[in-house]
């Protein structure tokens, strides 16, 4: 009799999504083709079969194909609570009803990966695992490597056998490495010609059209639930919805939303976008749609390349074109993926050494909205409501946060965004945070965005302030970035005082920000150059 070949894609937490999924369409293509065929796809050589391999009338009936998802507390890349766990929860169930569209099932499996998912695996008898590749964050690749650990026994026992494959990114960071010699470039421009002698990258595979003919795909397991509620997660409080929805339906609109406009996708310059428009931004927000894989790098890539054809003007560059953006993406993980200890200051190579302050008020009125600069608390207050800030907010909080004003380390400021920004990326996140610190990549320290003028130049009438600082919603346009200097009496007529219903400014900005930059200046002077140092550590990485 024929062996069977029961095949498994585990869903990880970055490839919630049929579009371009290639490990997907390899387990379809395994558990869908007979016996006597070849072994399992290569992660190296990833498959292009099209969904038509599952009813192309060569299925056998005894073959099943499962799509699991593991709902691992001790995984650190999966969001464990507020508005990233509930985005993860509508993209967990839109995936669900996109397969059961295609006549499959998602299985939810809750429990250490390394436990739960090989017993799946041993109990349903199957011989094939496909998943997404690791991403350079640690807590990515310790999971697929206690998986991988625990499912030697089953290597033996059933002749199992897992395929990676590489979505997450552009360009697989590997082979990467190995054309710049494990010593990733420090500037984008050096990235750009890098990349640029390899081509473009690989085009994006399209969504199978049907899964699954028949067989325990479609049925419920019985010892698995379905997708739990915060409420079965043990999350009680209640949160405001979801402006920007999770699940690879709103991804997809999204991104065609916003390249809709195909002028302002050629035009798109990233440093005049206004960071203060917050019913439609002006940039594309599909930063959560990435992070989560609800919309694959390759597929932006390439629709935002057809719009550039449509459009017929002649599109921006990088680094400021729309993608520009999606070039820094792989440039920051190139970087991370060959720099030891990237999350951290302490033996980064490319990080200069600050002796940050300590200061566990400043930290929580900046986290919780209080400093007392309404542009700063603001953006802070529209991270916490809606999960998401402009490239230009976020540069002005962190800014403020380090360098510019209250001199706390960048790995503070970096833990509290990674807790709530719906698109948080470890990769992305630490090379944004050393960027802004002036602790590596850009070193014009003495270049501080002003928490009064910076946003005023955008939004002279203050509405952003005015969404998301209620306190201040009837103060005058006038006194609406500085609302301590407003006479008495026009702080009383708009319902606010300073000091009672608003925080007074937590530190003075031109006095800080003067002393700040003698600090910054004296820890430069004693740094060697961060890029020699990242040659003498690739080198040492090498031997
Ligand atoms: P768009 O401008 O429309 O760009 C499209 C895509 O390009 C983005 O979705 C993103 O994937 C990529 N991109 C854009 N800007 C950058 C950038 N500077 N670096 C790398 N990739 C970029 N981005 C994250 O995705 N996750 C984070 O955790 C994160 N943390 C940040 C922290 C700080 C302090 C700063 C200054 C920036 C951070 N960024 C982060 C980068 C950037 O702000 C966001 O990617 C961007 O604002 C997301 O909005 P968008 O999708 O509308 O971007």
């Amino acid at each position: 009799p024929q062996e069977s070949r029961n095949a498994c894609h585990w869903f990880r937490i970055n490839a919630l999504r049929l579009d371009d999924n290639p490990a997907l369409l390899a387990a379809i293509e395994y558990s869908s083709s007979s016996s006597s065929s070849s072994s399992a796809p290569s992660a190296s050589a990833p498959t292009t079969t099209s969904a038509s391999a599952s009813h192309s009338g060569t299925a056998e009936p005894h073959n099943t194909l499962h799509n699991v998802f593991v709902l691992d507390p001790s995984d650190a890349t999966i969001p464990s609570s507020g508005l990233p766990l509930v985005f993860l929860l509508e993209s967990l169930t839109n995936l669900q009803s996109r397969l059961t569209w295609l006549g499959s099932h998602l299985t939810i499996l809750r429990g250490q990966v390394e436990q739960v998912l090989p017993d799946y695996l041993s109990k349903h008898d199957i011989s094939l695992v496909t998943y997404e590749e690791s991403t350079p964050e640690p807590a990515s690749s310790q999971v697929a490597q206690r998986l991988e650990q625990a499912l030697h026994p089953l290597r033996i026992r059933q002749r199992l056998e897992t395929s990676a494959f590489v979505t997450h990114t552009l360009y697989d960071m590997n082979m990467l490495l190995v054309a710049c010699k494990n010593t990733p470039p420090l500037t984008y421009g050096k990235f750009l010609s890098l990349i640029e002698s390899i081509g473009p990258p690989v085009a994006p595979l399209d969504a199978p059209h049907r899964l699954a003919e028949r067989g325990p795909a479609g049925q419920t397991d019985a010892a698995t639930g379905g997708i739990p509620s915060l409420a079965e997660l043990g999350i009680s409080e209640p949160h405001t919805p979801l402006m920007f929805h999770g699940g690879e339906t709103a991804g997809q609109a999204r991104m065609h939303h916003y390249l809709g406009d195909l002028a302002r996708v050629a035009n798109f310059s990233k440093p005049e976008l206004d960071p203060t428009l917050f019913e439609e931004p002006s940039s594309s927000v599909m930063s959560p749609y990435l992070r989560f894989g609800c919309v694959s790098p390759r597929r932006f890539f390439f629709e935002i390349n057809k719009v550039y054809i449509d459009s017929g003007v002649t599109p921006t560059q990088p680094p400021v074109s729309l993608l520009g953006q999606l070039y820094w993406r792989e440039f920051f993980y190139l970087v991370a993926a060959g720099t030891p200890n990237f999350d951290r200051a302490a033996g980064n190579p490319i990080c200069k050494q600050i002796q940050w302050d300590v200061n566990p008020e400043y930290l929580a009125a900046w986290e919780s909205g209080r400093t007392g600069y309404p542009w700063i608390d603001a953006a802070m207050n529209q991270l916490r409501e809606v999960g998401w800030m402009h490239h230009l907010a976020r540069h002005a909080v962190a800014c403020f946060l380090t360098r510019g004003d209250l001199f706390l380390s960048w790995e503070l400021g970096r833990d509290y965004l990674q807790r709530t920004l719906l698109d948080a990326d470890w990769s992305i996140s630490n090379a944004n945070w050393m960027w802004m610190s002036a602790s590596a990549f850009f070193h014009a320290y003495f270049r501080v965005y002003s928490p009064i003028t910076f946003a005023q130049h955008y939004d002279p009438e203050g509405k952003f302030v005015r969404r998301f600082v209620p306190a201040l919603r009837n103060f005058p346009s006038e006194y609406i970035y500085m609302p301590w200097s407003a006479p008495l009496e026009v702080q009383r007529e708009a319902g606010c005082i300073v000091g009672v219903d608003y925080p007074k400014p937590i530190v003075d900005h031109e006095q800080v920000c003067r002393t700040n930059m003698e600090r910054m200046r004296d820890a430069y002077a004693q740094q060697p150059d961060a890029a020699a140092l990242m040659a003498v550590s690739a080198v040492s990485m090498l031997t």
